[in-house]
């Protein structure tokens, strides 16, 4: 029996947020009270994410309350295809922004970053928009602000598009929050790593050390020959999902009394798996994908 990554892994769990705005581009929190915010609601750590400046935590206090990585949100474009690339861990600009979505992340590569791709269904990312790019960890699947305010906040399309054409990315939840209405505190990371630092921390979101969520805990999910266990918070559904349909992959609580765990079959032709888990209020959570050697 072993455990699919992160699960069982040594070290803790570190809650992150990963996409906010402060008031050094539109968001309406100063990056003080930002950091702030995030320490006094279990936050472990945080990209501040402004709009083409990379905003640094230590800018705006001599002692951030969390673990503050300085980061920005990287405007790309290629034709008539707007990115947003989230780029972490860089100290400056890698590049100025409007350019070529790839030239954009292997600036940040190079600059000895991580980055991601935006809301890419608020963005209506074609597949071809998406699978042309390399180097970057991920997409968003979930992103609070673009459900909250035009329902277009859930990118797992995109995701499985991808997934299924064997590009191996992580998926992340955010919140994009800006602060002027209640768009934060609903969607984010949990990472799993030894310490709490910046490079600890980017390291073990290249590797995919995390899974994603609006709520929902996942406690281990393990892979036992053709058996997948998972153990999670109390949840109204919990799937299996890849790249195979006409099966039914699911374990729902039609009694009405929450499930903490479920028992799944993998299928011969199953190139890959990932876990997600409603909560009785419909909030789900994400495992990150696994691919079947
Ligand atoms: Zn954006
Ligand atoms: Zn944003």
């Amino acid at each position: 029996m072993s455990s699919l990554l992160p699960f069982g892994t040594a070290g803790q769990w570190f809650k992150g947020s990963l996409h906010t705005h402060t008031t050094q581009s539109d968001g309406k929190l100063p990056p003080a009270e930002n950091m702030q915010w995030h320490a006094d609601h279990g936050y472990d750590f945080l990209g501040l994410t402004d709009h083409n400046r990379v905003t640094d935590p230590l800018a705006f206090t001599a002692k951030p309350p969390l673990l503050a990585i300085p980061s920005v949100e990287i405007s790309a474009r290629r034709g008539e295809v707007e990115y947003h690339v989230i780029a972490l861990g860089v100290r400056s600009m890698p590049i100025a922004h409007h350019q070529d979505p790839q030239a954009t992340i292997d600036a940040v590569n190079a600059a000895g970053g991580l980055c991601f791709i935006a809301h890419p269904y608020w963005h209506d990312h074609t597949l071809d928009d998406l699978l042309t790019l390399r180097g970057h960890i991920g997409i968003e699947i979930f992103n609070t602000g673009c459900w909250l305010e035009i329902n277009k906040g859930h990118s797992l399309v995109h995701w499985d598009g991808v997934l299924r054409r064997g590009q191996r990315v992580w998926g992340l939840a955010v919140d994009d929050s800006h602060f002027a209405y209640p768009d934060h505190g609903r969607g984010w990371v949990m990472v799993r790593a030894e310490r709490l630092d910046e490079p600890t921390i980017l390291d073990a979101l290249r590797l995919g050390l995390f899974y994603s969520t609006m709520g929902p805990e996942i406690y281990d999910v393990q892979i036992q020959g053709q058996q997948v266990l998972v153990h999670c918070s109390p949840a109204r559904s919990i799937f299996l999902v890849g790249d195979i349909y006409h099966c039914p992959h699911a374990a729902q609580a039609w009694d009405g009394r929450p499930l903490t765990e479920a028992t799944f079959t993998l299928r011969p032709q199953q190139r890959y798996l990932r876990v997600e888990v409603v909560d009785m209020n419909g909030q789900s959570a994400w495992t990150n994908a696994y691919f079947v050697e």
